[in-house]
């Protein structure tokens, strides 16, 4: 594996980390949503609701970067990294130095 191979390497693997610590942050608050009450302190209860639902679109955002992560990863060990996965054309040095967990060409990225 060539030199800048090891650093994406490691940038993924560094990448991986910080997005499961992220989702382990998210995911301990559900337990304390029970205590949630919808009833007298209206107000409050829906702020509440409100940021809970832009924690799970957070979280879901998270968990879809965080698939493209491993698959980065893996395409590295195949062999495949910087080929789209759908039209298997070059990536592109300058999307991948921007997102160097993508793992689809722009073109087949907007279609998902
Ligand atoms: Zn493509």
């Amino acid at each position: 594996m060539p030199d800048d191979m090891h650093a994406t390497a490691a940038l993924l693997s560094a990448k991986r980390a910080e997005l499961q610590a992220q989702l382990g942050v998210l995911e301990v608050r559900p337990a304390d949503q029970g205590s949630i009450s919808f009833g007298k302190r209206v107000g409050e209860g829906t702020s509440m609701a409100v940021e809970r639902l832009s924690q799970v679109a957070v979280h879901d955002r998270l968990q879809v970067t965080l698939a493209d992560v491993d698959r980065a990863i893996a395409k590295l060990s195949e062999g495949t990294y910087g080929r789209c996965d759908v039209c298997e054309g070059p990536i592109g040095s300058e999307r991948l130095e921007a997102l160097p967990w993508a793992t689809r060409c722009v073109r087949d990225a907007a279609r998902r």
